[in-house]
């Protein structure tokens, strides 16, 4: 069976003194090893949150990184300097990025590549609009996302991957997929990776829920067979996302 996976999204929250603080809010509240929880966190805060989680079941993501080694890349931040700070995931493609900073699918993929070279779990995040939706083309879009991300990614580097289908309608709007809607989605993605790849990969590849998930209804979206945890914006930056952590057992 696959292990859940609950990720906290901060988006562009928290200060590096309140990112502290914000850890040691959760500190006992997010402790339960049948899960994996993850905190993305700002560029900034990374260094604070992986010394203040050191010791617990905590691992540290990032929220962006670029492909490139090293170099004249003014504002933007490596692989290899995550991986020295001591980050295990990082968020790729997720549709702020794709939307505001006009990041592309052929872009997404370069860096989907460059995070398994350097040993990092990239969260690969893809989603409709809500007009995509509206017309039907729902999981069209979505795969021609994942093929585009995916290209050139090995079977054994998917298996250990992490795959966040966002609704864009419900991110940040308070108006969640219901649990049919999301599993109907994310089954979908599932039998993508097998048509691409093979069953063993499509088993073992986590997929994540993302988009207004909160304590109210965390539990119902993670009882459904192909969601296999959350990524989580709002709802991570309070005592809440202990209690979504403790709703995916
Ligand atoms: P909300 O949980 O705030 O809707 O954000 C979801 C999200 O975008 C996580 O990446």
């Amino acid at each position: 069976a696959r292990k859940k996976i609950i990720a906290g999204n901060w988006k562009m929250n928290k200060t590096p003194s309140e990112a502290v603080e914000l850890v040691n809010l959760l500190k006992d509240l997010v402790k339960n090893d049948d899960v994996d929880v993850v905190y993305c966190v700002p560029a900034i805060d990374i260094v604070p949150v992986v010394e203040a989680t050191k010791g617990t079941n905590v691992a540290v993501g990032a929220e962006n990184m670029y492909f490139e080694e090293s170099g004249a890349y003014t504002g933007e931040i490596s692989a290899a300097m995550l991986v020295d700070a001591g980050v295990k995931y990082v968020i790729i493609g997720h549709s702020e990025r794709r939307d505001y900073f006009k990041e592309d699918d052929v872009l997404l993929n370069k860096k989907v590549k460059k995070a398994f070279e350097a040993g990092i779990t990239p969260i690969l995040c893809c989603g409709e609009s809500l007009e995509q939706r509206e017309l039907g083309v729902t999981m069209d879009w979505i795969r021609l996302q994942i093929k585009s991300d995916l290209a050139g990614v090995t079977a054994d580097q998917v298996k250990s991957m992490v795959i966040a289908y966002e609704p864009i309608w419900a991110i940040g709007t308070g108006k969640t997929a219901t649990s049919d809607q999301a599993q109907e989605v994310c089954k979908g993605i599932r039998d993508l990776i097998a048509e691409i790849y093979d069953t063993d990969t499509a088993e073992a590849v986590r997929i994540q829920y993302g988009g207004s998930m909160n304590a109210g209804n965390a539990a119902e979206l993670l009882a459904k067979p192909d969601i296999d945890g959350g990524l989580i914006g709002g709802a991570s930056l309070k005592a809440d996302f202990g209690q979504v952590v403790n709703a995916g057992k």
